[in-house]
């Protein structure tokens, strides 16, 4: 028997709950941005751009790219904490791959983060490949003091996926990349991406029961879209990219969840652009809260809940 009592009536554990019994009350993140490349754009090893990512590098405000770390908190802090009606957070260093920018100025974006008495924690997005020795000691180090989660960028177990979509590393990798963070003792969470042209059920359960067996605490579910100036954008115009619709999407979802342990938290369901012009494809993920919904109505329609079909 699943304990759901503190899914707050939704079919999954939500990272929210996680939070709040952590921090003790709600906490939302504070998105920020301290690097502004990734191994792919800069073409290391013959890398290219991954086919769905912005020219922002995936920052929730791109406008303030290359603001000082200290204007950035201040004013996203101040949207956020009115959207939410939050008043403690987490500082998420999110555009592009974090690591792949200056020790010095990882650090000194952390101090930075870690002087409001407001702020909880720190969150890094980054790659699963990119992680030095030095940076996985200064996260060890920051975690003895704070917390500090990281959100590795895996989007697929697959490795014929992997390359469509030009991450540039593995499936291996990326399992190799999990493995190296947690044993420092962080907080481990991965995203994914569904939605993709070869995609199937069975990949779908594969991919639940390998998060099981990884030493991951959450999750973060996207679904394929196509964003304006992503090489992405030329092969759906090409007719060689068509996004999963809001079924089928909600299918994946259900049963990815279905076979996820029920302890692992999950981030949110579906992607969403950080402008509302980014947007180009598919048209039912324009409205946050009605795409939400609508996935979430499917899965309830399915009779699906997160773990229902986990086996330990
Ligand atoms: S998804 Fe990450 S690694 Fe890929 S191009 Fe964008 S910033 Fe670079």
């Amino acid at each position: 028997m699943i304990d759901q009592s503190n899914w707050a009536g939704k079919p999954y554990f939500p990272i929210s709950q996680v939070y709040k019994a952590r921090f003790g009350s709600k906490v939302v993140k504070i998105p920020v941005s301290i690097a502004d490349n990734c191994p792919n754009r800069a073409g290391l090893k013959g890398m290219q751009t991954c086919i769905f990512c912005d020219e922002h590098g995936s920052f929730a405000y791109p406008e303030s790219q290359g603001d000082a770390i200290r204007e950035q908190i201040e004013n996203h802090r101040a949207k956020v904490a009115a959207r939410f009606n939050a008043s403690k957070f987490l500082v998420y260093f999110q555009a592009y791959t974090t690591t792949f920018t200056g020790l010095s100025r990882l650090k000194e974006g952390f101090d930075v983060a870690l002087s409001y008495p407001d702020v909880a924690g720190l969150v890094v997005g980054t790659r699963p490949d990119t992680l030095s020795d030095a940076v996985l000691r200064t996260w060890k180090e920051y975690a003895e003091k704070t917390f500090v989660g990281i959100e590795l960028g895996v989007q697929s177990f697959d490795d014929d996926q992997l390359i469509w979509m030009r991450r540039g590393h593995t499936a291996a990798q990326a399992i190799k990349g999990i493995e190296r963070v947690a044993a420092t003792g962080v907080d481990v969470g991965i995203h994914l991406i569904f939605g993709w042209p070869t995609e199937n059920e069975k990949q779908i359960v594969e991919t639940a029961l390998l998060c099981n067996q990884l030493p991951i605490s959450n999750v973060k579910l996207h679904n394929l879209h196509v964003l304006k100036n992503t090489p992405l954008e030329q092969m759906y115009a090409d007719g060689k990219f068509e996004p999963a619709d809001l079924d089928l999407y909600s299918s994946r979802v259900a049963l990815f969840l279905e076979h996820l342990s029920p302890k692992i938290a999950v981030h949110r369901l579906a992607a969403l652009s950080s402008r509302w012009d980014e947007l180009i494809a598919p048209a039912w993920t324009r409205h946050k809260m009605k795409s939400y919904q609508g996935i979430i109505d499917r899965i309830n329609d399915r009779g699906a809940y997160q773990g229902r079909l986990f086996k330990t």
